[in-house]
């Protein structure tokens, strides 16, 4: 069916990604990571793609993601690692995913779940080596893995992996990450002692992949990077590719003498007769407010940008005297290597002063994900 928009994902991309991010992370395991929706990519269909390419494990910010993958007939390994209370943590059990631990309160939820269900659950401590955000605080880390060691030894859980995540990974050399890596390094030393055998210790990101080899232990843990979007906007990898393309449907063009004022508030004046284009994308579909006089948009084979105020489904563009017509495509994203001229989501980005994972994420409900 026509729609006025379409978000394209290319699974040969994806898998493509996967492949060459496990080759750059010279054969370690790769988890990848498809929370939020497969970062706005459809999360089953990234997780199959992905596992195609490669991929042994997955990664979800929230236990009912893991559920989904499940219920997709997804067997693969799941780690799910935000846990606050009343999160479905024995069904998470139940159905085998490794439940990221971030303090004892989740220790003793997962512990006490696993009783009752008559079950081991997989647990993954994660430390917390200086991002302060989740992960167990040095200062408890001893006693976290000293009761986890416990419930290892009582049969209720098994201590799969031993993790924590970089603040400042895409910025390379900044002094955080041999801080986080010697409190890794101590992290796990306190848990070996504590007689713990992790399958997988795992601490880097799409940027840290890319960058710190020293980093990468068991497991290295993608994300931007599997979708072809790089997470150090100036570091070139060769081969990776943006596997989204947004575009939508011109829905009418119309032409205005020089001094119209476009869209609200008349942010955008026309210096001369000419074309408008109106596109039915808007913020409600993931296309900021913060666009409005910025937004890149390929049109007609030229790079434009958009005119006037970005409403809540719709934005214009002004075509000046070039033939365009209603029906066609506007790109606001996607592969340039393919379609040249096309902005990408990191051209986006810096636009708008944010990162790419803002914008492929945020693309709306409304938009249908069409898969090639
Ligand atoms: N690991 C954790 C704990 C995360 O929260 C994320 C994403 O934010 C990732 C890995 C993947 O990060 P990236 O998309 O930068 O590869």
């Amino acid at each position: 069916m026509a729609h006025f928009a379409r978000a394209r994902v290319d699974l040969g991309a994806l898998s493509g990604n996967a492949r060459l991010l496990k080759e750059r992370a010279g054969g370690t395991p790769l988890m990848g990571v498809v929370k939020a929706d497969g970062y706005g990519h459809g999360m089953v269909q990234a997780a199959h793609a992905m596992l195609a390419g490669g991929a042994t494990w997955l990664g979800t910010a929230h236990i009912g993601e893991g559920l989904e993958l499940r219920r997709a007939g997804i067997s693969a390994p799941v780690l799910s690692w935000i846990i606050p209370p009343g999160e479905p943590v024995g069904e998470g059990i139940a159905a085998g995913l490794d439940l990221g631990v971030s303090d004892m309160a989740v220790l003793e939820t997962v512990v006490s779940e696993a009783r009752r269900l008559d079950r081991t659950a997989r647990v993954q401590l994660k430390a917390d080596t200086g991002l302060n955000r989740g992960g167990v605080s040095p200062g408890d880390w001893e006693r976290v893995v000293a009761a986890a060691a416990r419930a290892e030894t009582d049969g209720l859980i098994k201590v799969s992996g031993v993790w924590s995540h970089f603040a400042c990974a895409d910025e390379p050399g900044h002094p955080s990450i041999a801080a986080q890596l010697d409190a890794f390094h101590e992290a796990l030393a306190t848990a070996d002692k504590a007689g713990l055998e992790p399958e997988v210790r795992h601490i880097s990101n799409s940027a840290a992949l890319l960058t710190l080899p020293e980093a990468r232990f068991d497991l290295v843990r993608a994300g931007i990077a599997g979708y072809g979007l790089c997470p150090i906007p100036d570091l070139d990898v060769p081969g990776l590719r943006p596997a989204m393309t947004l575009e939508s449907r011109v829905a009418l063009t119309k032409r205005v003498p020089a001094g119209s004022g476009v869209s609200y508030g008349h942010r955008y004046v026309t210096d001369r007769e000419t074309s408008l284009a109106l596109v039915p994308l808007g913020y409600a579909d993931g296309v900021p407010r913060a666009a409005t006089n910025r937004g890149p948009v390929l049109l007609g084979d030229r790079a434009r940008t958009i005119a006037g105020t970005v409403c809540m489904d719709q934005f214009v563009v002004d075509v000046g005297d070039d033939d365009v017509s209603a029906g066609e495509y506007a790109v606001l994203f996607g592969d340039p290597s393919r379609q040249p001229g096309a902005p990408t989501a990191q051209d986006w980005a810096t636009v708008l002063d944010t990162i790419p994972y803002e914008i492929v994420t945020r693309v709306g409900v409304r938009v249908p994900r069409e898969y090639t």
